[in-house]
């Protein structure tokens, strides 16, 4: 029995910007399937579209990659540095009659474009030198004339390919261009060269997002006319907006970095990436990544569109977030505060204010937002009245406490100490529990929906306490 090849699967970003939210989830199914087949995971910078280069791009994706827990190998290979590969593997094309120079001046193209588009067309290159005789092309290639390489593409008839996901694919080759294969400035286009590196490489599954769906016809004719085994192709579906459309900044955040710094953990993201575009068959939904290299599979790869949701990022994020040690997680606070607002509140307050949150929280950056904790901004005294009471009973309820609190010791200053003595309080003096905690809670966030008052009354401590609620009854 012939021996079953090493599974080697790519991730081969264009070093253009900020690794995609779609990105990631590509990087990692094919590390995934690498892991679960015991395979290899490779990653190629494809970088020779000279003009969209970054800087910095790709440090900032390998980065980003790690940051997720993502292992990059320690060989990558650029495209830039292999320029000669392509290029003599475009001249094998040519003496093999699936390839052609093309002399044509980007004047000439710009206006044949101009008038397709004028007569309503799809833009096409027409061919022109595609029947140019030897003796011509020497000729011209001697003189010196710029040129591009361009693919034959056959004028007629289908080109299909077997798709893991879609199943049998199918092209109409009248639809497709003379795709170029080698620009003007010498280097490959990104079809020519991803073929030539998946077959160099050896990879035997290309994971990739549907959009590339299209360009696999060209690559199935480049696979053709080298002669060339085909690789196994895995297109995996789109991720969407809400509304169907192609997810878009419009919609959310689509730079995996912009996540991050707002304090989505790696888990949460990998676990949500991993089920827009598969799913386990049953209903089980939260995944360690050391979970997902055991289970992943090509089979349950969905056909439909992911529908790319928020909220239920959020919810991934709020249960890894609980399932923190509360040392890192107040780490992780503490970054937030110093990148965002240049400075961390002292450490025993982080800790309180990390505590009372950790259940809340839906990303880290939320605990940002709760200035209460520093500071009482103004708030109207009416809100200060619980909904059975009135004013002058509020007025009392909060003077008793404010003198009960008084008496207190520092170190009946801890969540469940308040909690027993001042419901007793409540008890013995029959003030009511919701007249008396209402304003209570209150006086101390000057919100109505906030954490609870023991809470709040352990975090402020006994001074700020005091003075928060002798600011309410101040108010009243
Ligand atoms: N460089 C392409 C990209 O940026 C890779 C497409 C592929 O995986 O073949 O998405």
């Amino acid at each position: 029995m012939p021996k079953t090849k090493k599974v080697i699967t790519r991730f081969a970003p264009s070093p253009t910007g900020d690794l995609h939210i779609g990105g990631l989830r590509t990087a990692l199914y094919n590390y995934l399937y690498a892991k679960k087949e015991n395979g290899k995971f490779l990653i190629r910078i494809e970088d020779t579209d000279q003009t969209r280069l970054v800087k910095n791009a790709k440090t900032d994706i390998l980065h980003t990659l790690n940051q997720l827990n993502i292992k990059t190998p320690e060989e990558i290979i650029h495209q830039s540095n292999r320029i000669n590969i392509y290029l003599d593997a475009a001249e094998n094309l040519i003496k093999n009659d699936k390839a052609y120079y093309c002399f044509c001046t980007a004047e000439r193209l710009d206006k044949l474009r101009a008038d397709q588009k004028a007569k309503k067309l799809p833009p096409r290159y027409d061919r022109l030198c595609r029947n140019l005789k030897r003796w011509e092309i020497d000729k011209r290639i001697e003189a010196k004339n710029r040129y591009i390489i361009r693919l034959k593409v056959p004028e007629s008839g289908n080109i299909s390919f077997k798709d893991t996901v879609r199943k049998q694919v199918e092209f109409d080759l009248s639809t497709i261009d003379d795709q170029v294969l080698i620009k003007s400035d010498g280097f490959p286009t990104y079809h020519l060269a991803s073929v030539v590196d998946d077959h160099n490489q050896e990879v035997t599954h290309v994971i990739r997002g549907e959009e590339w769906l299209p360009s696999t016809a060209k690559h199935i004719l480049l696979y053709q006319g080298f002669d060339w085994p085909i690789p196994k192709f895995v297109h995996l579906p789109l991720m969407l907006n809400p509304d169907g459309g192609k997810l878009s900044k419009r919609h959310a955040a689509v730079s995996v970095k912009d996540y991050i710094d707002q304090g989505y953990l790696p888990e949460a993201l990998l676990n949500f990436l991993f089920l827009q575009g598969w799913n386990p068959g049953d209903n089980r939904e939260v995944f360690s990544l050391a979970d997902m290299e055991k289970i992943f599979d090509l089979e349950h790869i969905n056909k439909s569109g992911a529908i790319f949701d928020l909220q239920k990022l959020d919810w991934f994020n709020g249960e890894y977030l609980r399932k923190k040690p509360l040392g890192k997680l107040i780490t992780l606070c503490q970054a937030q505060f110093v990148q965002k607002l240049g400075k961390s509140p002292e450490p025993e307050l982080l800790k309180k204010i990390v505590t009372i949150e950790q259940s809340r929280l839906k990303k880290v950056s939320d605990i940002l937002d709760h200035k209460f904790y520093f500071e009482l901004s103004g708030y109207d005294p009416k809100i200060l009245v619980w909904k059975k009471s009135n004013t002058n009973e509020t007025k009392q309820k909060l003077s008793v406490l404010i003198d009960y609190i008084t008496d207190l010791k520092t170190t009946d200053f801890t969540i469940e100490k308040l909690e027993t003595n001042i419901m007793k309080l409540i008890e013995d003096k029959k003030l009511g529990t919701g007249d008396t905690l209402w304003p209570m809670r209150v006086a101390l966030t000057g919100l109505e929906k906030s954490p609870g008052p023991f809470e709040m009354a352990w975090v402020l401590g006994k001074d700020e306490t005091l003075s928060r609620l002798k600011n309410a009854v101040g108010k009243i």
